[in-house]
């Protein structure tokens, strides 16, 4: 799983599976902190 953490505090604000394609906007509790994280599947790019 990978961690989604506050870009401001660090505090963890939730686990995505890895690999997983997502956009969310999320806000942080502690800090008040909006920020829109994105996660782009990972591919092996093999040239
Ligand atoms: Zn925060």
């Amino acid at each position: 799983m990978t961690e989604i953490r506050c870009i401001d505090c660090k505090k963890v604000l939730g686990k995505i599976p890895e690999g997983t394609q997502v956009e969310i906007e999320i806000k942080c509790p502690k800090c008040k902190t909006t920020h829109t994280y994105k996660f782009e599947a990972q591919e092996a790019q093999v040239n």
